[in-house]
Parts: C-alpha cells; sequence; structure tokens
C-alpha cells in the first residue's frame, strides 16, 4: 500500500487518520501544526507526539514537499522554482518580492488544456492535475526557500493550469492556505485566484464562503473578439460571464480583478476600449492591462507604449481603476504567459 502524503490533507483529515491510528483527535491537530503553522516536515522533530504515535505514522504516511530542481534568479528580483513532480512532470512558480510583499505564483496544472492563443503554457497541453499536496506544496517550498524571518505574504493561482478545471484540488489548497488555526492563516484577501472564465465553476466558488478574490482572464469587451483568442468563450460567452460576476459575492470593499492582455491590433484601439467601460459599467473591478510577453513563434506583438496608455487613460476617465501590469522575470521565462516546462532546448 502506498504511504499518503499528510501535505495536503486538510486539518479534519489529519485528525480523522490520527484516530484511525488510534490516537484522538487533538494529535491530529499537533500534526496539522506542526507541517502548516510551523514548516516543520520530519516526524522525528514533532516531538510532542507520544513515540507510539509517530511510530503508528510513519507506518501509515510520509511528508512530502517538493524539492525546486531549479531556481532561476531574475534581474528583477524573481525567482522561477521548477519542480520535478511524480511522473516526470515539471512546474513552475515565481516568487515576486516587492517592498514588504512577496508575492507567489502557484501552477494548478502541469500544462493547460484551454489553448489561448497568446499563451504558451496553452501550447503545452494539458498533461494532468496537480494534487493538493503539490499547489500546497508550492507554498511551503518557497517559504522554506525564504529568509528565516521572511515568508510569502499573497498567492496567486496564476502559474500554469486553470485552477477552476481542478476544482477539488484547488478548495481543497485554498482550505488549508487560509485555516487560521491549524492551516497557514493566509488571509482569503491576500490570495487571487485567476480563472479564463468557467462559469459553472466561478458559481461554485462563490458558495464555498472562501472569500478568496477572483480574476477574469477577459482580455476582450466583445464575444467576437474573444472568441478568437480565447476558445472557452464558445462554451461560456461575455453574456453568461458577466451575469454570474455580477452575481459574485463579494465582500465590502472587495472587487473583481480582470486582466486584459495588451495585443497590438487586435484588442487595443479606443473603441476596445470604450467597449470595455460597457462592459464593466456597475461592477465594482479593477482592470490590470498586461502588456503581451512574447514567445518564440507568437502569433502577437505587443503595442507601442503609447497605445497602451491611450488605452489606460480611456478606462480612467471612466472612472475605472486601472493599472498597466508590467510582468516580472520575462529574462527568465517567468513573466505571465511564458510558463512552459521542460523548456524547449
Ligand atoms: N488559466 C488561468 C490562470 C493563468 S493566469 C487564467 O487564464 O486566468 C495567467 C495570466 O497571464 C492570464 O490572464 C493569461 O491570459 C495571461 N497571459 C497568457 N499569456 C500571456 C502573454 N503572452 N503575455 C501576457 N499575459 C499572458
Amino acid at each position: 500500500m502506498s504511504r499518503v502524503n499528510l501535505v495536503g490533507l486538510l486539518p479534519s483529515e489529519l485528525e480523522d487518520l490520527a484516530v484511525e491510528l488510534g490516537a484522538s483527535r487533538y494529535r491530529g491537530r499537533q500534526v496539522a501544526t506542526w507541517i502548516y503553522r510551523k514548516s516543520v516536515f520530519d516526524l522525528e522533530a514533532m516531538t510532542d507526539l507520544p513515540k507510539d504515535f509517530r511510530a503508528g505514522l510513519a507506518e501509515r504516511a510520509v511528508i512530502e514537499v517538493p524539492e525546486p530542481e531549479r531556481v532561476t534568479p531574475s534581474q528583477d528580483g524573481s525567482q522561477k522554482l521548477v519542480f520535478r513532480l511524480a511522473g516526470d512532470s515539471r512546474i513552475s512558480s515565481v516568487v515576486m518580492p516587492d517592498d514588504d510583499r512577496i508575492t507567489l505564483c502557484v501552477s494548478t496544472q502541469v500544462g493547460c488544456g484551454f489553448q489561448c492563443l497568446f499563451c504558451l503554457t496553452g501550447v503545452m497541453g494539458l498533461e494532468r492535475n496537480l494534487t493538493p499536496a503539490e499547489i500546497v506544496g508550492q507554498v511551503l517550498a518557497a517559504n522554506r526557500l525564504l529568509a528565516p524571518d521572511r515568508r510569502v505574504t499573497h498567492i496567486v493561482f496564476m502559474g500554469m493550469g486553470e485552477p477552476l478545471a481542478n476544482y477539488a484540488a484547488l478548495v481543497t489548497s485554498l482550505r488549508i492556505l487560509t485555516d487560521a488555526k491549524l492551516g497557514l492563516g493566509y488571509s482569503p484577501r491576500r490570495i487571487t485566484v485567476s480563472t479564463v472564465g468557467l462559469v459553472p465553476g466561478i458559481e461554485k466558488l462563490g458558495r464555498e464562503n472562501l472569500k478568496v478574490n477572483v480574476a477574469i482572464s477577459l482580455h476582450a469587451a466583445t464575444d467576437e473578439v474573444r472568441s478568437k483568442l480565447m476558445p472557452v468563450n464558445r462554451s461560456f460567452n461575455l453574456v453568461a460571464l458577466m451575469a454570474a460576476l455580477r452575481r459574485y459575492p463579494l465582500a465590502p470593499r472587495q472587487r473583481i480583478f480582470f486582466e486584459y492582455v495588451m495585443l497590438d491590433g487586435v484588442n487595443d484601439s479606443p473603441e476596445d476600449a470604450r467597449q470595455l467601460v460597457k462592459l464593466l459599467r456597475g461592477l465594482r473591478s479593477k482592470v490590470n492591462l498586461i502588456p503581451f510577453n512574447d514567445w518564440e513563434g507568437a502569433p502577437f506583438q505587443r503595442p507601442p507604449l503609447q497605445r497602451i496608455l491611450a488605452f489606460q487613460s480611456i478606462l480612467l476617465d471612466a472612472g475605472l481603476t486601472t493599472t498597466v501590469r508590467w510582468s516580472k522575470g520575462e529574462d527568465i521565462g517567468a513573466a505571465c504567459g511564458q510558463l512552459r516546462e521542460p523548456v524547449p532546448a
């Protein structure tokens, strides 16, 4: 029988496991505290657990945090971590320090099945879903890599894969990350889940009461353009998507984030900006314009700076909060849309 990885189990599942081993639920809570709150991944070091319970655990379980196979620093201070997982799959995470903030961008799948035309991960196709252990493991591994007095402060689900297409593992991971007592204790306001716009998943996530931020990869304000760029729009069009977002339960002062990759001559005209204003009217939103990040063989180009700023001005003038997000790690293939592993030689 293969042994279960304790990383990725909910605190309640660790309690159940303790009971199965003939111990009290309290012992399970202690294990959760060691792993998630103290980042201790060695059973031997869990000194307040009875010896026989530790021995029983060791027979049934392992504690496995993925070790980065490669850490590549960027000139801008960010770092790309590449992990080799079971089955020889590779994924990456990106650590992005910014003053007091350290944002970690995590992956949820090996590859991605949605084939957005401008995204290099889409070229890989979908290989498999990540497990909760592999998702939470990226955070634990990044924290272990940082200086002892520092840890990841913000987490964005914007790496490889479509989070809502790996729904169960996503939600389990979010519960572990946000559990304030027995999990990692991240405030849900510091976590953002980005999606291509899977309407049923967005509705389901809204009912989980997790209170994490939601980001929508919008990239176009008309079905005509969006369906060309993102095949998923043919299944869930803008009317369906916007209706789901208008119903989405937002906390006071919380907003929906929109990502809009700027593609030269495709979605960057003043008319596109005006359509976007119309689409978002009345919704509490924040728009992040992402200048296209190039990759070899990409059928798109980044618009000239002037055009990006003119687009932004139209949104700002209409009262939309809008920033231009210059991706980090472009020099190391870690920027938005550049994640692909292994990198072909
Ligand atoms: N699948 C989810 C999570 C990935 S987030 C989603 O699409 O939201 C990664 C973000 O980078 C998405 O908004 C994606 O559309 C954007 N992106 C993809 N390729 C890009 C590129 N070449 N340049 C800039 N942004 C890109």
